[in-house]
């Protein structure tokens, strides 16, 4: 198989690392998420820098550009990527973007699909605010959409669910204004090269789960 590299876009709850998930089974290649490792990163914050990064998340603001594209870069290298990979939350800056087009450039790679996923506005805030998370097993879930089996329990960990930081509702409204003033010209970008494939986000799960392998497989 030739290299599968896939770009996730779309706002804050539009379902890219839901559907990243599914894709990246079905492909065998790794889910990149950038707010993973983040999160993963700054579970126990112990220096200043840390605890910086860390308030930024927790806002809904984007970390600096510098250290979030060598992090990216360090990450696409690892052997698990030797297939591909998708990228999950990266680019969300048009100088993330071009570092992303110059850092494949340099490692002769090429990006096969810039899938974007677009949600009804006030579907994405209904989706956000009933998002659960648990923190050790890290498994995400929604109170209608994805409920655990045990209402408030992890199914896998039997933890107890949290709502997270970034997901209360004056963090997700931060986070989508950041959307739509820093992500959403990465989007402009693409697209006026025309390399953005908009994808309808709405429905569900399975549905666009299967537009996205349509896309995919049409044109592998
Ligand atoms: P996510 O889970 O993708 O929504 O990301 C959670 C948080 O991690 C974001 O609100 C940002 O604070 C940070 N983050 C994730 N990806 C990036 C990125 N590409 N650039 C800057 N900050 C990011």
């Amino acid at each position: 198989m030739d290299k599968t590299i896939l770009v996730f876009m779309g706002p804050p709850g539009a379902g890219k690392g839901t559907q990243a998930c599914r894709l990246a089974e079905k492909y065998g290649i790794p889910q990149i998420s950038t707010g993973d490792m983040f999160r993963a990163m700054l579970a126990n914050p112990t220096t200043d820098t840390e605890k910086e990064i860390k308030a930024i998340v927790d806002r809904g603001d984007l970390v600096p550009d510098d250290l979030t594209i060598k992090m990216v870069e360090d990450r696409i290298l690892q052997e698990d990527c030797r297939n591909g990979f998708i990228l999950d939350g990266f680019p969300r800056t048009v100088e993330q973007a071009k570092a992303l087009d110059e850092m494949l450039e340099t490692h002769v790679l090429r990006i096969n699909h810039i899938l974007q996923l677009d949600v009804d506005s006030n579907e994405l805030v209904a989706r956000k605010e009933g998002r659960l998370f648990a923190p050790n097993s890290q498994k995400v879930y929604h109170v209608k959409y994805n409920p655990p089996r045990v209402a408030g329990k992890c199914d896998e960990s039997g933890e107890d669910l949290i709502q997270r930081e970034d997901d209360k509702p004056a963090a997700t409204r931060h986070r989508l204004d950041v959307y739509y003033t820093q992500t959403a010209p990465v989007s402009l970008f693409y697209d006026s090269a025309q390399r953005l494939i908009k994808v309808d986000g709405n429905g569900k799960m399975d549905d666009i789960f299967n537009r996205l392998v349509a896309i995919i497989e049409q044109t592998k």
